[in-house]
């Protein structure tokens, strides 16, 4: 794959493999590599990126003014970061308009209920609706349910999200967000209603995607906040004829599009410039909160981890590619551009880690790399061990979102992995905000992908091997 790489590569393997005092990097390179580290550790500069972009741009919904004043925050601050190269590519997308909502029990007696829509959802009628609800404890429950079974009710997803440290009850409780409309249609349903897919026991509903069917009705779909979840339930535990209403303004003009971008930038590499060492994350949010956590956390890490980089007199040999995808939150749709742009040839991407999930200190570094570029990796790790973090035993790992389309289509890949025990409590809502940010977590973060980045550029490892 990278012509230099056969002999560089193979005779670093071969010394970590076949010496345990041989390294990777040279003594010169080991101090840069630490000296790194402590700079990224001392700097508040990750933080700063966070604070300003959620003060001066705020949440970034696709289209909105927001989405296109961070595309220029984000052009801005890298060239006065340092970065030798900054552009943009266009992104089309769809623009969605969330619009009001208004969400109550009608019977057994009036009671508000905290709701928001999900995004994409069409709307109600304009002076709402309101019917009986349909209760499914999961999404599987309602998938059973006979076709058409649901005419004139509201359906409801009841299920729980838990809360874990690798965030591994999203996956169970998301497919109700984003399958729950179309299947609700298909059984007759009026509207969608589910408990939010969140961890926290607040008054604030979870936004999230939905996706619609080709070809089926589309019906509204909102989330109602894990309270109000709580109390539905305990309702339809003494009754089955509980009446809901529900009115939503949203949504989409399909003869408008959403001309968004991705954002990129570049520490040029002093020796093979073509090859790319690629760290990512995702400038669009939701239109709640003020997107700092998702993934304004990510923004900062990597513009903070590049410039720190960035600083050094002598450049890594490989370059150093900052990503910042354009209209993740609606379906990945930046990442899918970057890489069909590209006709899905991304080989010259040597490796590549993003960011897009937890608040708290990484605690592992999951590898998805060739066999025999592994040593390499494991000793990066030695590097890590005394910040506390743990290597994988398994090398299956997939960059976090954007980055996992790249994973697919060959990337060699790594994925750090957080402490997300707290991420689920505010993913997409308004609890969304800067104050969420752990400041020392983020040091120790924007740490790692520095070391990450640099170790990976010098190094000059073919990853796919
Ligand atoms: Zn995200
Ligand atoms: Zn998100």
């Amino acid at each position: 794959m990278f012509n230099h790489l056969l002999k560089i590569g193979m005779f670093s393997i071969a010394l970590v493999s076949g010496s345990s005092n041989a390294d990777v990097l040279n003594i010169k390179e080991q101090k840069q590599l630490v000296a790194l580290k402590e700079k990224a550790l001392a700097s508040d500069l990750s933080y700063d990126l966070i604070e300003s972009l959620t003060t001066e741009v705020g949440h970034r919904l696709v289209g909105s003014e927001g989405d296109k004043k961070s595309i220029s925050w984000a052009v801005n601050k890298m060239k006065t970061l340092g970065f030798d190269k900054v552009w943009t590519e266009e992104v089309i997308a769809t623009y969605w308009q969330r619009g009001e909502i208004e969400a109550k029990v009608v019977s057994p007696y009036p009671h508000n209920v905290v709701a928001i829509a999900l995004g994409g959802s069409v709307g109600t009628h304009a002076k709402g609706i309101t019917k009986n609800i349909a209760h499914f404890k999961t999404f599987q429950d309602l998938e059973a349910a006979p076709d058409h079974s649901l005419k004139g009710r509201i359906a409801f997803v009841s299920y729980r999200m838990e809360r874990h440290i690798d965030g591994n009850g999203y996956r169970p409780a998301v497919s109700a967000r984003v399958y729950g409309a179309s299947v609700a249609a298909q059984k007759g349903a009026s509207a969608i209603i589910i408990r939010s897919i969140g961890t926290d026991n607040n008054r604030i509903a979870h936004t999230g995607s939905v996706k619609y069917k080709k070809g089926l009705h589309k019906i509204p779909a909102a989330s109602i906040s894990n309270p109000d979840a709580d109390m539905l339930l305990n309702q339809l535990k003494r009754s089955d004829n509980v009446a809901f209403f529900l009115k939503l303004t949203s949504y989409s003009d399909p003869k408008v599009v959403a001309k968004t971008a991705n954002v990129i930038g570049e520490i040029t590499g002093s020796e093979f410039p073509d090859e790319l060492v690629t760290i990512g994350a995702h400038l669009d949010s939701w239109d709640v909160g003020t997107g700092a956590v998702d993934d304004g956390i990510g923004v900062g890490i990597m513009m903070a981890s590049a410039h720190h980089i960035a600083q050094l007199s002598i450049k890594p040999k490989r370059t150093i590619r900052v990503i910042l995808f354009a209209a993740e939150e609606i379906g990945l749709v930046g990442v899918k551009s970057y890489v069909n742009k590209r006709n899905g040839d991304i080989k010259n991407h040597a490796i590549g880690a993003e960011w897009d999930f937890g608040v708290g200190p990484i605690y592992e570094m999951r590898t998805g790399v060739g066999k025999k570029s592994l040593p390499a990796l494991k000793e990066f790790a030695q590097y890590l061990k005394p910040m506390g973090v743990g290597l994988s035993k398994t090398n299956t790992a997939k960059a976090h979102s954007d980055m996992s389309v790249m994973s697919d289509a060959g990337m060699p890949s790594v994925n750090f992995a957080p402490d997300g025990s707290l991420y689920f409590d505010y993913h997409h809502t308004d609890n969304d905000t800067l104050d969420k940010v752990d400041a020392k977590a983020l040091k120790h973060n924007t740490a790692i992908y520095t070391m990450f980045a640099y170790f990976t550029a010098q190094s000059g490892i073919d990853f796919s091997q």
